[in-house]
């Protein structure tokens, strides 16, 4: 990491990934804002905030929240950035809608360094933690419903990035501690 230039970091991964997780762990040892579009959601929906009243139905059948909301969101957590040191997105983009938005939005930010990262994770190991986890949409149904989103809707990311030669992959079937170091690695390099 360069001392003129702050940190983006946009994790992929899917669902149980623990991207969640990592995201935590590199915000508090760079000093990144952790935004996470998924805790965001969850609040507001808590608050019952205009944003929560229109995500909850989304949320809790374990659907993508349309994007325009989202766009709205990215765009504020941003703006609201207060950490010199950069940032880690947590959960989005999950569209390629979203991912293309977040392009345009970044060429205003040209001092930070763009990361994007997926944690990759075999399917039989997403749904064992997944299922050990036991978030209120983490119910068996609830679950293979996100799993399959994630396929059909945020897969489409990865090709996305790949194709621009931006994606750095990262196996997270492995000790937490082990994914941590290869992340900060990465981001050293
Ligand atoms: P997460 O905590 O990242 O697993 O997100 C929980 C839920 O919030 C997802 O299942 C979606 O319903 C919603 N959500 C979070 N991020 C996004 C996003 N970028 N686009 C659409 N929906 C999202």
């Amino acid at each position: 990491m360069t001392h003129h230039c702050s940190t983006g970091i946009i994790f992929l991964g899917p669902p149980g990934s623990g991207k969640g997780t990592q995201a935590q762990l590199l915000a508090e040892s760079y000093e990144l804002s952790h935004i996470s579009t998924g805790d965001i959601l969850r609040r507001s929906i808590v608050e019952k905030t205009p944003l929560g009243l229109q995500a909850q139905n989304y949320v809790e059948r374990g659907e993508l929240v349309p994007d325009q909301l989202l766009l709205d969101l990215i765009n504020e957590a941003l703006q609201n950035n207060n950490s010199p040191s950069g940032w880690i997105l947590d959960g989005f983009p999950r569209t390629v809608v979203q991912a293309s938005f977040l392009d345009e939005l970044l060429k205003k930010f040209s001092q930070t360094s763009v990361y994007v990262v997926n944690l990759e994770v075999p399917e039989d190991v997403l749904l064992e933690r997944l299922l050990l986890r036991g978030r209120q949409d983490d119910t068996a149904e609830i679950i293979r419903r996100r799993l399959e989103v994630y396929h059909n809707q945020t897969a489409p990311v990865l090709d996305y990035y790949q194709s621009k030669g931006e994606l750095h992959r990262v196996n997270g079937d492995r000790q937490l501690e082990e994914i941590t170091s290869s992340l900060k690695e990465l981001i050293a390099a």
